[in-house]
């Protein structure tokens, strides 16, 4: 299937390692004007000295004002990926509130901020738009010691399912990704220890964990026309885990 995004403008949080740099060299080759957006300004340098047309914005995007500032001028978006996160593990009794602070000021509060300020200016223009948030398959299956990423990534899914509601009658489609265990930086916190691995790989009816490229192409596919008609799903990309 082809999929074109010539004339489109995008933009991708967490754009600096695993699934949200991926997602930015795919979107720029397929000819959308790409902003990247990230914390590290290392991790930019090294994406514009990859691909020159990408346009960087480092911020810390659970900060709310300095986001504010950041995203002012960034221009017409029509395509928007809500990707960065972070997965801070610890058994349920053991949590803090910081990490709860930091986990969902991250992973719900700035997608939903970001969103905004982008959905504003689509509604304004009129010409409608796509955003996708990419959320997890612990979204929706208790893993353990996941209890403030798993909760996160539930907020999140009913998040996109009320920006859809709300957004629809704008002609903004708002979808979520919600994949496996891909073998990222975060991936590896939770997943490198081989006997936990084995057993998340065993509860998968495809055996394996899913690449950085599988994500990356459903995030294309719900960004694009093609999927016209798609608004508010929650499409897992997991080899079959939620299903069983
Ligand atoms: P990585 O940790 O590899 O990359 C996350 C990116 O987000 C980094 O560039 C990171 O920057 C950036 N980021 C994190 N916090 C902030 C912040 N406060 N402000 C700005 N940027 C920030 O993660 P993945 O690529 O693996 O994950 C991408 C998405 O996929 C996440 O939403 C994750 O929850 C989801 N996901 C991942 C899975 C996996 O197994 N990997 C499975 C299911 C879902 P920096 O490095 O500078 O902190």
């Amino acid at each position: 299937m082809e999929i074109s995004f010539a004339g489109k403008r995008a933009l991708v949080t967490g754009a600096g390692k695993g699934i949200g740099r991926a997602t930015v060299l795919a979107l720029a080759r397929c000819g959308a004007e790409v902003t990247a957006v990230t914390r590290t300004q290392a991790d930019l340098n090294s994406l514009v000295l990859e691909c020159p047309s990408i346009r960087p914005v480092c911020v810390d995007l659970s900060e709310w004002e300095t986001t504010e500032a950041a995203l002012k001028d960034i221009g017409p978006v029509d395509l928007l990926v809500n990707n960065a996160a972070c997965a801070m593990l610890q058994p349920f009794l053991e949590v803090t509130p910081e990490q709860f602070d930091m986990s969902f000021n991250i992973n719900v509060k700035a997608a939903l901020h970001v969103s905004q300020i982008v959905a504003r200016g689509m509604k304004a223009r009129g010409g409608g738009g796509s955003i996708v948030n990419i959320s997890s398959q612990a979204s929706q299956c208790a893993l353990q010691d996941h209890a403030v990423y798993c909760a996160s990534k539930g907020a999140l899914d009913m998040l996109t399912k009320v920006m859809a509601l709300e957004l629809g009658p704008y002609q903004i489609r708002v979808n979520s990704i919600n994949p496996t265990v891909v073998m990222t930086e975060m991936g590896r916190i939770g997943w490198s220890d081989p006997e936990k691995a084995n057993a998340m790989t065993s509860r998968i009816p495809l055996g394996k964990f899913a690449e950085v490229e599988d994500v990356v192409n459903s995030i294309l596919f719900l960004l694009s026309d093609k999927s016209a008609m798609t608004n508010g799903v929650i499409l897992p990309v997991d080899g079959g885990f939620l299903a069983c």
